[in-house]
């Protein structure tokens, strides 16, 4: 049985046309002329609605199992689907065990399974001590491996120096799987931290919280990470980069000699400005902090010229409580914002603002993340061969963020207020409606995916 998707705005690989997506066994067939669609194929007609190709967000903290009541796969997979991200790849902190050995994963698969609405895939983790067991979950099928370079915020995921580094890459090398780092150093933050807190006082002003982590801490970790990656020839990628400046100077150094390095931002960068965040807003809380608008509009620049590959969102919920609203101390808060099914929305908003054409969601938002996971070809395109997975997107709606919109388990975000335009009107994996006229279709069916 065949399906054909038709649109006056179809976001392919070389732009918006109008065309028709031919769809059989879960499969793109064909991407063919508006009025091309095979005899006997059921035809959806989207009008001039903009089908994208379904989002990969490469950044997600799912934390099930071991902290499922800060979220689930069930919630976080019902959030993508309801923002058009179809293949969420999960980062292996924040559940216990964490993703430091083929065993904790065979734990995370069987928690999964039965509960995911998109389909998903783990990271591995890189931590001290663990570097013999690296093969084995590269075997196992991880798409990569993430590390820390300071405190995590979780004790059962050590961070690395670089000694820790060199044993992690020696194994890494030649696999083609990709380190993941967050980049900060911690000398740079327990300095600015030091000389913050002479005094107790002022950690519900954000400008304090912003002062702890400085800039230096990112560019610093970006030199090493460079260094090692020139090295080892090994791909290394920079998670949530926040800081514009030196790093992205870096980062420009390191593609003109051609050395193995990727990087990403996040929505949250590309949207908030320091300026703006109130004090004792610990929603806005994470590592590394939301910057001043000078530094935000210099990310945008990074993205454009291609210095910055690609927007995740981070998605990195807590319970409520562990936000200590009622004291607003950026110090003691838990770090990260939940945003899993709004970064569509508010990275097109943001684009509409700054004269960007929706051409470039599809690579910052698909292809790239697709390519880092090492799904090009199966993800991240409406292309012959790639899975048929789709958001319909209306990119004039107008809207307000309201809990109801919120779909990950709590309702707790900066974003709740924020006024978008832009909204998904469903969305497809692989040939199969899952989220449509705001409510979840059928049953989850989300598969993993892994490296072969
Ligand atoms: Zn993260």
């Amino acid at each position: 049985m065949e399906q054909a998707f038709r649109s006056k705005r179809v976001l392919a690989p070389d732009g918006l046309c109008a065309a028709t997506v031919v769809v059989r066994d879960g499969r793109i067939c064909d991407v063919c002329g508006w009025g091309d669609a095979p005899a006997g194929a059921i035809l959806h007609d989207y009008g001039d609605l903009v089908l994208l190709p379904g989002l990969v967000d490469t950044h997600v903290h799912i934390n099930e199992p071991g902290r499922t009541e800060w979220e689930g796969f069930a919630t976080a997979t019902q959030a993508a689907a309801a923002g058009g991200v179809t293949m969420l790849v999960d980062m292996p902190l924040n559940c216990v065990p964490e993703i430091i050995n083929v065993e904790a994963l065979a734990a995370k698969r069987k928690a999964a399974q039965g509960k995911t609405w998109v389909d998903w895939a783990a990271w591995g983790g890189v931590v001290r001590g663990n570097a013999d067991s690296l093969p084995g979950l590269a075997r196992a099928g991880v798409p990569g491996f993430k590390c820390f370079l300071i405190h995590s915020g979780i004790d059962g995921f050590a961070w690395v120096d670089e000694a820790d580094l060199r044993l992690a890459l020696k194994k890494l090398r030649g696999t083609g799987l990709p380190l993941l780092a967050h980049a900060e150093l911690a000398g740079p933050v327990d300095e600015a931290t030091k000389a913050l807190s002479a005094s107790d006082a002022g950690w519900r002003r954000y400008v304090k919280y912003l002062a702890s982590r400085p800039g230096l801490a990112e560019s610093d970790a970006i030199a090493l990470l460079v260094r090692l990656a020139d090295e080892f020839q090994t791909p290394i990628h920079i998670v949530h980069l926040s800081s514009a400046g030196a790093a992205l100077k870096l980062l420009e150094l390191a593609r003109k000699r051609g050395t193995p390095v990727t990087a990403e931002t996040c929505a949250h960068y590309l949207w908030f400005a320091a300026e703006d965040i109130p004090d004792g807003a610990t929603e806005y809380k994470c590592a590394p902090p939301i910057r001043e608008a000078k530094n935000r509009d210099a990310l945008w620049r990074g993205l454009e010229s291609g210095l910055i590959d690609m927007i995740t969102t981070d998605h990195s919920p807590c319970p409520p409580a562990m936000k200590r609203k009622d004291e607003g101390r950026f110090d003691q808060a838990w770090g990260g914002i939940a945003s899993l099914g709004l970064a569509l929305p508010v990275v097109w908003t943001a684009m509409r603002r700054r004269g960007i054409g929706i051409e470039s969601i599809a690579e910052w938002m698909a292809a790239a993340p697709a390519r880092l996971a090492g799904l090009a070809g199966r993800k991240g395109a409406l292309a012959a061969g790639a899975d048929a997975d789709f958001a319909v997107f209306d990119p004039d709606a107008a809207w307000t963020v309201t809990r109801d919109d919120l779909r990950f388990r709590h309702k707790l975000s900066p974003y709740l207020g924020a006024q978008l335009r832009g909204r998904v009107r469903e969305t497809w994996l692989r040939g199969e409606q899952i989220f449509v006229q705001e409510r979840f279709a059928g049953e989850p069916r989300g598969r993993e995916w892994t490296r072969a």
